[in-house]
């Protein structure tokens, strides 16, 4: 059973109270699956609705409170959670398959969130006068009202204090649901958080998404959504929430090209970035390079190049600190990504398996997968078409800068896209022409700064990430005349 707070396993919280659930659900361990790491609340409609009830009711004070006050409540609950993130660390690993590296950064970033957030959000407030030959005008902002925050299981912790926060500090009451395969570390911290809070400033269901999310789209008391996840599900979102027009966040998915020039440098520096880039996460980014297109003079290389790279990769159970790779999270995305593989093999590409096993007795008890390097394909293939969330990487090569700009924007996604090259001015040339929302020279990461803003573009959603654009997400400005 879980670590932290045992009592929260299987419940959800409304108006300060945790309710026990009449289903759940059991959230396995991705290492090692005969582990049952706690319950999820399977929530029902009507609890949804309870959690709307809630919200709507405290919304009546807190939308009034200062913004002094709302900064300070948020910096005390930042507070109180730092201390809990090495406590938290195991549990946010035994049930999502990050590595300890991977889980302690994204615990820390939640903290840091709070903390800028809180720090913005007195300034930013402050109305603005803008002087007319008549009269005066000025800007002012108020909240919404109801924010329902769904984020996915691949970053459950920062993807949703990266909305929920803003949403809360800009004095909206919020609804969270988390992806209910590991809601454990996301209810753990959010105890934490909710206490700094009046009862009913933060409730939180779980359950599945398809059976429950048409509460939160339909009930016309919600007034925003914040929604992390695929492309597939934002559509029924905003096809759903259409009927009360609702202001909406979407972050949805991507399939990041990688374009390497005849000239890239190919160092050793390059090359451990293009691996991090892939291999995040076991693949399991919105974000990560998901198609490399290289210029045949160097397509060899390239591939021998990643294959050594690929080749130290120690994949294993994430608590253990030498794993640098942990397994898949959840037995469907093991299943999706092990099939497309399968059939990549099948039409006679090159699938060569990487890597290292960790632990060669407790492999085939958890959802592990050794990376893979995918040549000799074809930028038609299906693996480079689908958004496969996995550790493989096809190969693809290219004769033509034309063609290479082409192929990497024929996808509907544009999230991210990278371009590898000593030319920086060739690469801010390319970088133009490339349909992301931002793309890296000799590097593909993520960014951390929260000054920066560049959301996805085409079906990859439609967002503002920054410390600002995310409270004037959540917000609305209306003119005061006199
Ligand atoms: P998903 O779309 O299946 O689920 C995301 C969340 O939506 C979950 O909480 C789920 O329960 C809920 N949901 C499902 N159906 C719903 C419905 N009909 N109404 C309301 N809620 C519903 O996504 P996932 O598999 O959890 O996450 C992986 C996906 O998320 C990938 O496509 C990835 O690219 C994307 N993602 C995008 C970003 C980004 O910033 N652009 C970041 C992380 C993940």
């Amino acid at each position: 059973m879980i670590g932290v707070f045992p009592e929260i396993s299987g419940r959800f919280l409304i108006d300060g109270e945790w309710h026990k659930a009449k289903e759940t659900k059991q959230v396995h361990n991705p290492a090692n699956i005969d582990e049952v790491v706690g319950e999820a609340a399977a929530c029902s409609k009507q609890d949804v609705t309870q959690a709307i009830d809630a919200a709507a009711k405290a919304f009546k004070t807190w939308s009034r409170t200062s913004v002094e006050e709302r900064a300070e409540r948020m910096k005390k609950a930042s507070e109180a959670l730092k201390p809990m993130i090495e406590e938290s660390v195991s549990l946010f690993v035994r049930e999502n398959g990050k590595t300890l590296v991977e889980a302690k950064k994204d615990l820390l970033r939640c903290v840091e969130v709070m903390s800028r957030m809180a720090d913005t959000l007195i300034e930013w407030w402050k109305p603005v006068n803008v002087g007319q030959s008549a009269q005066t005008v000025q800007v002012r902002r108020r909240p919404r009202g109801v924010t329902a925050v769904i984020s996915p299981w691949n970053s459950p912790m920062i993807l949703t204090f990266k909305r929920a926060v803003p949403a809360i500090l800009a004095g909206n009451t919020v609804v969270i649901k988390p992806a209910t395969n590991c809601p454990l570390t996301v209810l753990t911290c959010l105890k934490v958080v909710a206490s700094s809070f009046p009862d009913g400033v933060i409730n939180i269901v779980t359950g599945s998404g398809s059976k429950i999310g048409d509460v939160l789209c339909t009930d016309p008391r919600v007034r925003a959504i914040a929604f992390t996840g695929s492309t597939e599900t934002g559509k029924i979102i905003m096809s759903q929430s259409a009927g009360t027009v609702k202001k909406l966040f979407m972050e949805l998915g991507g399939n990041d090209p990688a374009l390497i020039l005849p000239d890239a440098e190919l160092g050793k520096t390059d090359i451990q970035r293009i691996r991090m880039g892939v291999l995040r996460a076991s693949g399991q980014v919105c974000s990560a390079i998901k198609r490399i297109y290289v210029h045949e003079s160097r397509y060899s290389e390239f591939v021998e190049k990643l294959t050594r790279e690929f080749e130290r990769v120690v994949v294993g159970n994430g608590i253990h600190p030498d794993a640098m790779m942990g397994p898949m999270n959840n037995k469907a995305q093991f299943e999706f990504v092990k099939d497309v593989i399968e059939r990549t093999k099948k039409s006679g590409a090159n699938v060569a398996e990487l890597g290292q096993k960790m632990d060669t007795e407790t492999w085939d008890k958890g959802y592990f997968m050794l990376p893979s390097i995918v040549s000799n394909i074809d930028h038609d293939h299906e693996l480079v078409g689908v958004e496969q969330f996995g550790p493989v990487i096809p190969v693809i090569s290219y004769s033509d800068e034309e063609e290479a700009i082409e192929m990497a924007n024929d996808t509907p996604y544009g999230l991210r896209a990278s371009v590898w090259t000593q030319d920086k001015a060739k690469a801010r040339e390319i970088a133009d022409r490339l349909e992301a929302g931002a793309v890296f020279h000799n590097n593909h990461t993520i960014f951390q700064d929260l000054r920066l803003d560049f959301p996805g573009i085409k079906e990859s959603g439609l967002s503002r990430e920054t410390q600002w654009g995310s409270l004037e997400l959540f917000t609305d400005s209306y003119g005061f005349a006199d």
